[in-house]
């Protein structure tokens, strides 16, 4: 993963929308979502041969990090045509580690592909949230982000754009799911993008209660050795390493952000022991930072 300094990409106005999410859940139920596809007799088998299978179909918005020309982000968008429509929003540029900064200093644009792609000039978190906020006709059944150049794991997930794009998704309501490929250079592409596929159409088929995060790390494995679909936690890295120093040709010193720490907490249960066994790993997120544990040491702290 790409990094950037611990609250560089903090933003003040981050949680924001929250008042949203009430309105947007209501009209998620209304809108053509799973349920609509739920009931059609031979769903499980034609979702099998990778035929589409209704004609109500889902809307998908899908983005990333890497930027709108990013092969994972094809193989995603493809892979999930199937399922309906697919809009996808992403960034100009590549946002790895852009967290869940929205750009408010400058206006965006919105520009289309040559193959319908609309690319903006800001972050993940940007690209969602004009995409669900004003940018498209219907809110989309399903938020989706990937498949990221590299791994999303533990401590990862505090600075990935890929895991920021599906959160903006999740803090509107909406049921949304972060894909990333374990090693950089997305050997095994396409069997990630069928893997990502397969998920969706579990979700399809056995729609999961309320909205949800989730962060998928896929191992790069041919489509034949990946494991199953695992349920995990988030495990923990080391320190990351040092900032690399260097001189500029004009003599300046700058400072490259060096690269995430390895595994510490990777034992049975975590995202990091799932993937390291071939298995797929799915970890359920959430958005709530206290500290629940440390409620009452702290009030009693402040009142002593
Ligand atoms: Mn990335």
């Amino acid at each position: 993963m790409d990094r950037v300094p611990p609250g560089s990409s903090a933003d003040p106005s981050f949680g924001r929308h929250h008042v949203t999410v009430g309105y947007l859940a209501i009209s998620l139920e209304q809108a053509a979502g799973p349920a609509a596809i739920r009931g059609g007799s031979g769903a499980s088998a034609a979702l099998r041969s990778g035929a589409p299978i209704y004609s109500a179909a889902m809307h998908i918005l899908v983005s990333n990090d890497d930027g709108y020309l990013a092969p994972g982000l094809q193989a995603l968008a493809e892979a999930l045509r199937r399922f309906g429509t697919v809009t996808v929003v992403a960034p100009e540029q590549n946002c790895s580690g852009a967290s869940n900064s929205l750009t408010l200093s400058r206006p965006l644009t919105v520009h289309k592909a040559a193959n319908g792609y609309l690319y903006l000039n800001g972050t993940p978190t940007d690209c969602v949230h004009v995409a669900l906020t004003g940018l498209l006709e219907r809110l989309p059944d399903l938020v989706v982000s990937g498949i990221n150049n590299g791994q999303n794991m533990g401590d990862d997930t505090i600075y990935s754009g890929t895991v920021a794009a599906a959160m903006e998704g999740y803090l509107f309501g909406l049921p949304s799911i972060a894909f990333s490929h374990v090693d950089k250079g997305h050997d095994h592409l396409e069997s990630a993008a069928r893997c990502a596929a397969d998920l969706v159409a579990r979700y399809v088929e056995r729609p999961l209660a309320g909205p949800f995060l989730l962060n998928v790390n896929i191992p790069n494995l041919p489509y034949e050795r990946l494991g199953a679909f695992r349920c995990t936690r988030l495990g923990k890295r080391h320190q990351a390493e040092p900032v690399i120093r260097a001189t500029s040709p004009r003599g300046e010193t700058i400072y490259w952000v060096g690269s995430a720490g390895e595994a510490r907490l990777a034992g049975p249960g975590t995202d990091f022991h799932a993937v390291a066994s071939g298995a797929v790993s799915v970890t359920p997120l959430q958005i709530d930072l206290t500290h629940v544990d440390q409620l009452d040491g702290v009030a009693g702290w402040l009142t002593a």
